[in-house]
């Protein structure tokens, strides 16, 4: 079965680049009936902290990847990495180097000077040190032949002479293992028969596939998935704006429509552009990923964040908007239900940040009138049809949309004039400014009490 994983850094937070890549092994587990491992690369010590492993575990949480096993810490496997060092170097395919870091250094000067390869030269590779007083790193006996031969996903055949790779240290003089020996180790023991990974590391891969030969451990797939770029063509990063996943949540997006918006970024199926994860589960594949890096479009990721407050059941974007209701200090404990809110202001809102913002009216009376609609639809004989529409309303026993809308159509016509010129000083009276949806929608969910006190207010 297939086991992939996703192994990050806990060094920031999640990145939508990470996400991407994460959302990508997530699926091609689950297209193909298998698992999803996460596991956190937490060995530099300096770099790594707990917050930023609990803000990765957020991202994760909130765009729904869920992972079958983990979070695993390479912190926690120290034991089990020294094991197998002691097992390489039992077996004489590793062995300890007593060079000093003076002499490594002199070394790869001359190498540049002369414009060779750098790399270690294995002056110990045969020395056979078993015993010693010296301090020592422990290197891979990387082969002097042959080459290594991958086929990516992403990428296609890919082959590198082994002339090319030097003795690389797997354990470093304080026996701390080294990052692409704990990644070997770790996906061999977790089973991983596909790594997804981002291009920045198809260098190591052929390394890795060196130590998993030398461990005679079976050879996963791997798929190297190119870079996100910014609008610039540089690599997306925080000048570009958001970079943070749950930076998508504050500013607004359903996490819906940025799980959408990522699968795309990157890969495609046909033409279609939107994707429910049920679909993305079922069409994705790792070798229609694009080659070349993608570039992050904010506006298409505005349209799809649209398209899924539009169109995903108002009950449930309403949960996502409770947090931005929180965000924006709006208490919603006296007022209409979230559900209806979304159904009403959900054709306005590119963002839920937006509709929370324009929703404040429904809950909390507002502090003084836009100043252009006031102006204009709040006085002189403009002010007429909203007193006789105050009184019809006050006298309103059945506050639904069509009884309001009949009280509105009513006033007109008793006044003789268009519904416009009841409807705006009726919209600003009680929103407090000159838009709102259609206000047999609107007044209905003000209530009664507050729209009719709303209305007295304006035309006192
Ligand atoms: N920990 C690495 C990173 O965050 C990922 C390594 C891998 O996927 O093999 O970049």
């Amino acid at each position: 079965t297939v086991k992939t994983r996703f192994a990050p850094s806990p060094t920031g937070f999640l990145h939508v680049g990470g996400a991407r890549t994460a959302l990508y092994s997530w699926l091609y587990a689950k297209a193909n009936n298998g698992e999803f491992v996460l596991r956190v690369e937490d060995t530099d010590i300096e770099r790594s902290s707990q917050e930023a492993c609990d803000a990765i575990l957020d991202g994760m949480n909130w765009i729904g990847l869920e992972w079958d096993e983990g979070p695993y810490y390479q912190t926690k496997r120290f034991d089990r990495y020294n094991e197998i060092i002691a097992q390489m170097l039992e077996a004489g395919t590793a062995y300890k180097c007593t060079c000093s870091r003076e002499r490594v250094e002199a070394l790869r000067e001359d190498q540049a000077a002369k414009g060779e390869r750098q790399g270690y030269d294995g002056c110990c590779r045969d020395k056979a040190i078993t015993e010693t007083d010296e301090e020592y790193v422990v290197r891979f006996k990387n082969p002097l032949d042959g080459s290594v031969v991958f086929d990516d996903h992403v990428r296609g055949r890919i082959e590198i002479a082994n002339s090319e790779l030097d003795d690389f240290i797997i354990a470093r003089t304080e026996g701390t293992p080294t990052y692409n020996f704990c990644v070997v180790v770790d996906d061999w023991d977790m089973g991983i028969t596909c790594v997804v990974r981002g291009e920045d590391h198809i260098n190591n891969t052929p390394k890795q596939i060196n130590i998993l030969k030398a461990l005679k451990a079976p050879i996963p797939e791997y798929a190297h998935v190119a870079m996100i770029l910014g609008d610039d063509g540089a690599k997306l990063s925080k000048r570009h704006g958001a970079v943070g996943v749950m930076q998508y949540r504050d500013d607004g997006y359903l996490p819906e429509a940025l799980l959408n918006y990522l699968v795309r970024l990157g890969w495609s199926h046909g033409d279609q552009e939107v994707f429910s994860v049920e679909e993305m589960k079922n069409l994705f594949s790792l070798d229609d990923i694009n080659k070349a890096a993608s570039a992050f479009n904010t506006e298409k990721l505005q349209w799809l964040n649209q398209h899924y407050i539009k169109s995903l059941p108002a009950g449930y974007v309403a949960e996502h908007l409770a947090w931005h209701m929180k965000d924006q200090n709006i208490d919603t404990s006296n007022g209409p239900a979230l559900a209806d809110v979304v159904t009403a202001l959900s054709e306005r809102a590119k963002t839920l940040k937006e509709l929370a913002a324009s929703s404040r009216y429904f809950y909390e009376d507002y502090e003084e009138f836009e100043a252009t609609a006031a102006k204009k639809h709040l006085r002189g004989v403009a002010m007429e049809p909203l007193q006789l529409a105050h009184q019809k309303l006050a006298e309103l026993n059945n506050w639904t949309p069509e009884a309001i809308y009949q009280v509105i159509e009513d006033t007109a016509a008793e006044l003789e004039v268009g519904m416009g010129k009841v409807g705006m000083p009726l919209r600003v009276a009680v929103t407090g400014a000159g838009q709102s949806p259609g206000l047999d929608i609107t007044l209905n969910l003000i209530g009664k009490e507050r729209s009719v006190q709303r209305i007295l207010k304006a035309v006192e």
